[in-house]
């Protein structure tokens, strides 16, 4: 291998900042179990804050916010109503039904984005079916591109889920992203949600962690299934003060990062790749080739690493590590 890594497999690979390392030295700690560190408590009332909850939850990954958030909205037997290609069953591992013991029902998302009324079709009340229990939603899309959901789509299955009584829950875990994109507060996006999973660990930058947010109930209720979970973490301070920063300065970053998807995705385009480039609206791009791992091999031993996802689509994803210098060399990389 000649040449710089450019690390392109995820924005989960980014490291910490010197701002994140500082302040992690310094941060000031107790037993979160107890509740008793002051900078998770101030990173879980900022999170709050910020999207318009009562209140937040820190946990180490987004898979343990959104099973937890579906543990608490949920009864054994129910179904959970999402998007096909959803993170919360695709890329969970099945915890939906080994802890909560629910099962998913799809709707259609071109593009990963739902239409309203199959959501309310989806809905089951009959004695000889399960019923449904929750709807979650993802924004952005991650398995479709990591494509944006509109504010009036939001709306529209708020409204279903109001009418049904249903809770309605949002694994944003890059919900920033669909945030920056649209050019809205993330409280716009996060209002018509009873419950929200945000990573910090993602685009944001941080080394370890995402918040739960909602009611103070709610979150409550989350505390005990996180412990179960082995996620009650002690002096998790350290980490929270890396995800103050993460959740302060990550967001002013995304917007570059969207625009260098872009241009990536174009390069991608003119040297033949099938990429779809509607749905290149944040930090993501999907490529659709045969033999998906070959390729990724042969740009890997090149210093450009990507991720074959399934066995014809590969995955890029930018961060704010990928200067426009790295950017430039993924581009030749792909056009040789
Ligand atoms: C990354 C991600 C998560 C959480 O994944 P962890 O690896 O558990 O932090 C949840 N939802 C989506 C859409 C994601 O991309």
């Amino acid at each position: 291998m000649t040449g710089p890594r450019i690390d392109l497999r995820s924005d989960t690979v980014t490291t910490p900042t010197e701002r994140m390392r500082r302040a992690m030295h310094e941060a000031v700690v107790g037993d979160d179990v107890y509740a008793e560190d002051p900078t998770v408590s101030e990173l879980q009332r900022e999170a709050a804050d910020l999207l318009g909850f009562e209140a937040g939850l820190f946990m180490p990954s987004g898979t343990m916010t959104n099973q937890v958030a579906i543990a608490v909205h949920t009864q054994r037997g129910q179904e959970v109503i999402c998007p096909e290609g959803s993170h919360i069953y695709e890329w969970e591992l099945g915890m939906m039904a080994t802890f909560s013991g629910v099962v998913p029902r799809f709707v259609p998302a071109p593009r990963g984005v739902p239409d309203p009324d199959d959501v309310r079709r989806a809905i089951r009340r009959s004695i000889h079916q399960s019923p449904s229990g929750m709807i979650s939603l993802e924004d952005t899309h991650n398995k479709a591109g990591g494509t944006v959901l509109p504010l009036e789509v939001l709306a529209g299955v708020r409204d279903v889920a109001e009418q049904e009584g249903l809770p309605l829950h949002l694994d944003g875990a890059r919900m920033m992203n669909a945030a920056a994109a649209q050019g809205v507060r993330p409280s716009d996006i996060a209002r018509h949600f009873h419950s929200v999973s945000l990573c910090l660990s993602k685009g944001l930058g941080a080394p370890v962690g995402s918040v739960l947010l909602g009611s103070r109930d709610f979150i409550g209720a989350a505390h005990r299934y996180r412990k179960m979970m082995g996620g009650g973490m002690r002096q998790a301070g350290i980490l929270a003060a890396a995800g103050l920063i993460a959740l302060r300065e990550g967001p002013a970053l995304l917007q570059e990062d969207h625009r260098r998807a872009r241009e990536l995705a174009v390069t991608l385009k003119e040297a033949g790749y099938d990429v779809d480039l509607e749905t290149v609206q944040t930090n993501m791009i999907y490529a659709t080739l045969p033999d998906a791992q070959t390729r990724v091999n042969a740009w890997a031993a090149r210093g450009l690493l990507a991720s074959a996802l399934d066995h014809d689509r590969v995955r890029f994803v930018l961060h704010h590590q990928i200067t426009d210098d790295l950017l430039a060399h993924a581009q030749d990389i792909i056009r040789s």
